[in-house]
């Protein structure tokens, strides 16, 4: 069975955490832009040098940019069995070619993940990184100095907090969120294929939600195992 998800919320809003068990536990290509866009920055690319001062001050980069990046990966072999999109659509144009691109494809699954902002603020202001990998340190691995000391559970490079983290590019993100993501809950919000998952609770418990919300809208129920705690 073929799942095609769009996982989408807010910066912080724990997209990047669950998209990595979610498409382990369902062995689709995780997609995430922002991470595909940080790889180029560090391998020093043209294409990183033209997006790094716009990531840096939290602004979106070209629609047709990321657009045509998206549409290449989808065609790649392990997002034929299914994919799940972390960080894209982020416009309404976006969101339009991601229709084009999937028309002759199962159907969309786009779950949003709900968090107050003051958690958001909270998070990000929390949060780190690897600076080998990217991984998200999990947020419960004590205070910002112990992580600050810490080593990524996933290759044990060292964690760094994320350079558009800073609280005025925050301030930033959130506002784009506002003003150029959050529509898309009007554009999808009438599709069957449509949920709301409340991301302000145990990361767990949050995987357990949107597991349970796509099989309903895949019409599954029951047919995915009940998720395991994950490795985090
Ligand atoms: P993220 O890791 O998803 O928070 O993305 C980090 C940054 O990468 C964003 O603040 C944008 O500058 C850029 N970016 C990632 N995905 C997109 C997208 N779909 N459209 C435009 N810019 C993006």
């Amino acid at each position: 069975m073929e799942r095609n998800l769009v996982l989408f919320g807010p910066p912080g809003a724990g997209k990047g955490t669950q998209a990595v068990w979610l498409a382990r536990t369902w062995r689709i290509a995780h997609i995430s832009t922002g991470a595909l866009l940080r790889d180029e920055i560090k391998a020093g690319t043209a294409l990183g040098r033209e997006v790094k001062s716009v990531i840096d001050r939290g602004a979106l980069i070209d629609d047709g940019v990321i657009t045509k990046i998206v549409g290449e990966r989808l065609q790649r072999r392990d997002a034929q069995a299914g994919f799940l999109l972390d960080g894209f659509p982020r416009t309404l144009t976006q969101a339009r070619s991601l229709d084009d691109f999937v028309a002759v494809r199962a159907p969309l699954v786009v779950v949003e993940l709900v968090v107050p902002e003051e958690v958001i603020v909270r998070r990000l202001a929390a949060r780190m990184i690897c600076s080998e990998c990217g991984t998200n340190a999990p947020e419960e691995s004590g205070s910002s100095d112990e992580r600050e000391a810490a080593t990524c559970h996933n290759c044990g490079g060292a964690l760094v907090p994320r350079a558009d983290d800073a609280e005025h590019v925050v301030r930033k993100r959130l506002e784009v969120y506002r003003l150029q993501t959050e529509p898309l809950v009007g554009y999808y919000g009438s599709r069957p294929t449509f949920c709301r998952v409340d991301g302000d609770q145990l990361a767990d418990r949050v995987t357990a939600a949107i597991v349970g919300a796509v099989d309903r809208a895949c019409g599954l129920s029951a047919i995915s195992p009940p998720p395991s705690p994950p490795d985090r």
